[in-house]
């Protein structure tokens, strides 16, 4: 199927199907709305959302939105809009975490009356202290012993904003002694004066993630609860936490982790990304060189080409550290079968046609894709100049070079055989100019006596667009920009690798039949020889058309 092989969460998941535990199963894609999607929440989409559409289940699309200073709305709807342009169908409306302040609440309420949290007044500092170590067991709080009543008092007190932000939390009263420091008894509830992007200034405390997300999934009824390995230590917590209130359903969900996707040469955390759009070393969380969804749909990457990806990045326990060419190679193989394809000449030079005659001279149809005739087709003809590649002449060529030099010929894509007669130069001795001539009787046949092995990609100088071209290279020089360490030992700043000729933008020439109606943007293609192209989603206009490199023909991550 097209969403994941066999991996170990599909097998939990039919087995739980067999043995009748779940009747049906509900995933559920929790991002927290504090930055834009990455690659790395793509593989977690194409996972929760694949596994149900395998099994005929739901997905549910929750916003974990727990932290309220870094919470926001364009985050919110970003987030939506990025899950639907990967093809995927969220259950219902989104959920938030925040619509189940009310509940959550309430449970901690019980778990006070059932002697099980407490309200703490350590300082952050001290709480440190207390919490002990790896090797050494935490020490109990002075406090962990207050009544019932004095608890639920200072709770209720502590909801009515009656003590100054940080000044107490409410914890679970769990086992300080515990070689998990997370079942040390955490923290569940903060008091934060911030304004919420959901409920406003409604709370002053907050619960925590690991209290909250637990109790979320239940009430919606997830049966599996899939996240990233660095929660494996939390599992023990989110155990306890559902074994410890009244159960909200009758479904019990239980959480699996995978590992990470950590994509080389480039970074997977929201924090960072935010930094790159904050101190402006991108255009924006969509900027075309961003590993965000929206900067790689700006890019022309397609949601097939990226589901195509996450499959091939798979689902395990073991490290998924993925080569950029893998992601390339996905995007790559999608395009060759859905892009159509054009000439355009991104470093022109001219050729003059010294024996072009207009009565002698025939267009030829040709198709825009080579095996997908519905595509259609355009008719293509000459003209008394052109342009081709500067590349593509070389004066001294190298061994087995294939493409045009003084005295020799190549084959125009779809047209004639052309000779080069003459190399005219400027004054300081660069090429401006080619003198070719051509051989008319090579239309659709091979000439006669001789083999022409090139093929070059050309332009009509007079009907051709110009276009403007953003090419990428690379954001960053090294593979872990994140995870480069200095002589004393310390984490470089990442922004130190960034590629200062990471984007460049050029006037290339297109063949004008594609652009006859207009081109809407996000229109993909392939500019034969060169690579794929995509129109720009925001600047993009059918009178100034703007094109962004996707990708080019070859893997050029490979040293
Ligand atoms: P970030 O550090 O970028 O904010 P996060 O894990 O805190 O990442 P969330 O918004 O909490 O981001 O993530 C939503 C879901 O996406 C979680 O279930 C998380 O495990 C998953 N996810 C995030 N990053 C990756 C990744 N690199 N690989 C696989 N899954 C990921
Ligand atoms: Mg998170
Ligand atoms: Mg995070």
């Amino acid at each position: 199927d097209q969403f994941a092989d066999n991996h170990f969460i599909r097998t939990i998941i039919e087995d739980d199907l067999k043995s009748g535990k779940h009747t049906a199963i509900q995933t559920r894609f929790p991002p927290e709305p504090n930055g834009y999607l990455h690659i790395g929440h793509a593989k977690s989409i194409c996972l929760n959302f694949g596994l149900a559409y395998i099994y005929d289940g739901l997905c549910n699309l929750r916003f974990d939105d727990t932290n309220p200073e870094k919470e926001n709305d364009e985050y919110v709807n970003a987030i939506k809009e990025d899950v639907e342009w990967l093809g995927f169908h969220w259950a219902g409306e989104p959920r938030f975490a925040s619509n189940y302040f009310d509940q959550l609440y309430d449970y901690a309420v019980g778990l006070i009356k059932d002697g099980k949290a407490y309200v703490d007044d350590l300082t952050p500092e001290e709480m440190r202290e207390y919490r002990g170590t790896l090797t050494e067991a935490g020490k109990n709080s002075p406090y962990r012993d207050r009544s019932v009543e004095e608890n639920l008092d200072l709770f209720t007190r502590m909801k009515n904003g009656e003590f100054p932000d940080g000044s107490k939390t409410l914890r679970l009263k769990i086992d300080m002694a515990s070689g998990n420091i997370n079942m040390r008894d955490p923290v569940i509830y903060r008091i934060r004066r911030a304004h919420h992007h959901n409920t406003g200034d409604k709370w002053c405390i907050y619960p925590m993630y690991d209290y909250t997300h637990c109790i979320s999934d239940a009430i919606e009824g997830i049966t599996h609860s899939l996240c990233t390995l660095e929660f494996e230590a939390h599992r023990p917590l989110y155990d306890w936490v559902l074994d410890n209130i009244p159960a909200p359903h009758a479904t019990r969900p239980r959480q699996y982790e995978f590992s990470r996707l950590e994509l080389l040469y480039s970074i997977t955390s929201k924090r960072k990304l935010n930094q790159l759009v904050a101190e402006g070393h991108v255009s924006g969380w969509d900027d075309p060189r961003m590993p965000t969804i929206s900067g790689m749909r700006r890019r022309g990457y397609t949601p097939e080409g990226l589901r195509l990806f996450a499959k091939r990045a798979g689902i395990s326990k073991s490290e998924n550290v993925v080569d950029m060419s893998v992601l390339e190679g996905a995007i790559r193989e999608e395009l060759e079968n859905s892009a159509p394809r054009m000439m355009a000449v991104l470093n022109p030079i001219k050729v003059t046609l010294t024996n072009y005659n207009e009565a002698q001279t025939e267009s030829r149809t040709a198709p825009y894709h080579p095996n997908n005739e519905s595509m259609g087709s355009r008719s293509l003809k000459i003209a008394p100049e052109l342009y081709i590649e500067a590349d593509d002449f070389s004066e001294n060529p190298p061994k087995g070079w294939k493409r045009l030099t003084l005295g020799g010929e190549v084959r125009l894509r779809h047209s004639y055989v052309m000779k080069c007669d003459e190399v005219v130069k400027d004054a300081a001795g660069n090429i401006v100019e080619l003198k070719c001539s051509i051989d008319y009787d090579t239309l659709g046949k091979n000439p006669e006596g001789r083999k022409v092995k090139g093929v070059i990609h050309w332009v009509a100088a007079d009907t051709a667009v110009p276009v403007t071209v953003r090419l990428y290279d690379r954001l960053f020089t090294v593979e872990r920009p994140d995870a480069v360490r200095g002589e004393d030992g310390q984490y470089l700043p990442f922004t130190q690798f960034l590629n200062p000729e990471s984007a460049k933008e050029i006037t290339a020439y297109a063949e004008p039949a594609p652009f006859a109606n207009g081109l809407p943007a996000e229109s993909r293609w392939q500019f034969e020889r060169t690579g794929y192209f995509v129109t720009d989603r925001k600047d993009h206009t059918a009178e100034k058309p703007v094109f962004n490199k996707t990708v080019g023909l070859r893997d050029t991550w490979q040293a």
